[in-house]
């Protein structure tokens, strides 16, 4: 007799053709927008047309004075630190677990991320991150990972008490938020990414917000040079002078790109609202099944859903590694179960264990990163995975044979031993 499992002859319970899951949805208004940003123009150095659109709209929509584009989130984030006067050998508190850019850009600016054990869930801990402050930590950089906003009260509390900057990374939390705050409006400035499948999407991008004038000042100075450091730098400050030039660097995001997120940010709540009904859904289905346990959101906590994540317990299903389950979910048809690969605890990473081969004489080499130094990051990710969420409510019969596929796994992992 065979099984039903479909990992060993049985019926698969997804049968619906793949991909199950596209990122950003893209419709004929989108399209229509493009062909006309095409018409209109397709390189834009000033801080006009669909670029100064879309700053207007992420200032609005995030409730924030100034907001500037940028090619990426890695950019962005490169900018946010240099903007935060970063200096060489300054040292930055970083969650071990986060995807790498969080913190790469600081070896670009010879500091230092001092990696930070997180929770569970992989946001970073409060409670960890007073042990590792020294006299050359200058600040403390948050991601929400997977879009669950971080415990920024506690975050906020321990930064002030040690006269620390908060940063913040939103990349997988646009329009999240806690007790109605918005991610990104927390610290002093905050970088997102709009790459592919981000939340908000330009198919690639990024921005920074800020508040703070001078701040604002330094990411133009970074991230663009020449007519935008000269129409937005006012006459008379230091980096004036410097207009012509910037930095050196050019990070300006394309306008197509700016097309694109400028027609997925005023669809950007109603993406939210729809992924939250089916992640409440998915939720309640997924949290009964024996071997996976669901992140828990606090009350308060709005997460964008960038993820649902679960964390798989083998002990609940007498030990089956979770390598095979996940084989089994995918043999089912529910091809979207995946376990996180690139985003992972960067003490994994040789560009953190081993800086120095690319960045010789670097100030890291007092700090030493190897695998097992964050256990808790390291088990979570481990043991983690995750599903993108729909936010269509005909996606809610996707998200039915996923759970469903998921159950008949657990229910049959005895074969699978
Ligand atoms: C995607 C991402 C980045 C980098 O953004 P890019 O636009 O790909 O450069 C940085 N941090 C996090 C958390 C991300 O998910």
């Amino acid at each position: 007799m065979t099984s039903t499992l479909a990992l060993l002859g049985g019926r698969p319970e997804v049968t619906a053709v793949g991909p199950h899951f596209e990122w950003p949805p893209i419709d004929d208004t989108t399209r229509a927008k493009v062909a006309a940003q095409l018409d209109a123009a397709v390189s834009i150095p000033g801080r006009s047309g669909i670029v100064a659109d879309l700053e207007d709209g992420l200032q609005e929509y995030f409730g924030v004075r100034h907001a500037v584009t940028t090619s990426s989130g890695t950019a962005a984030l490169h900018a946010t630190y240099w903007a935060a006067r970063i200096r060489p050998g300054d040292e930055v508190i970083v969650p071990a677990w986060t995807f790498h850019a969080t913190a790469s850009p600081l070896f670009h600016l010879r500091a230092v991320p001092v990696l930070c054990e997180t929770r569970p869930d992989g946001n970073i801990d409060p409670n960890r991150v007073e042990e590792l402050i020294t006299p050359r930590t200058r600040a403390i950089m948050v991601t929400h990972l997977w879009g669950k906003p971080a415990d920024m009260t506690d975050l906020v509390a321990v930064a002030n008490a040690h006269d620390l900057v908060v940063l913040e990374d939103g990349s997988h939390a646009h329009g999240a938020g806690i007790a109605g705050q918005k991610v990104g409006t927390f610290g002093l400035a905050s970088a997102f990414s709009l790459n592919g499948p981000k939340p908000l999407s330009g198919g690639e991008g990024g921005f920074v917000l800020t508040d703070d004038d001078d701040t604002y000042h330094r990411v133009i100075t970074l991230a663009h040079y020449n007519k935008r450091a000269r129409t937005e730098i006012p006459e008379g400050h230091p980096l004036a002078r410097y207009a012509v030039t910037g930095a050196g660097l050019k990070l300006r995001i394309h306008p197509l790109a700016a097309a694109i997120a400028y027609d997925q940010l005023a669809r950007l709540d109603g993406y939210l609202a729809g992924r939250a009904e089916i992640a409440r859904y998915l939720t309640g289905q997924l949290a009964r099944i024996p071997g996976l346990e669901v992140t828990e959101m606090p009350q308060g906590v709005v997460p964008s859903w960038y993820g649902l994540t679960l964390t798989y317990k083998p002990g609940e299903l007498g030990g089956l590694p979770i390598e095979k389950f996940h084989q089994a979910l995918v043999a089912e048809g529910a091809t979207e179960f995946d376990r996180p690969g690139s985003t992972c605890p960067m003490n994994q990473l040789p560009l953190y264990q081993h800086p120095t081969m690319l960045f010789p004489g670097h100030p890291h080499s007092h700090r030493r990163y190897e695998p097992g130094d964050f256990p808790v990051a390291e088990h979570a990710h481990a043991h983690m995975i995750k599903l993108p969420v729909w936010h269509r409510e005909q996606d809610l019969e996707l998200a039915e044979r996923y759970a469903r596929a998921a159950m008949k796994i657990s229910e049959h992992h005895k074969e699978l031993l």
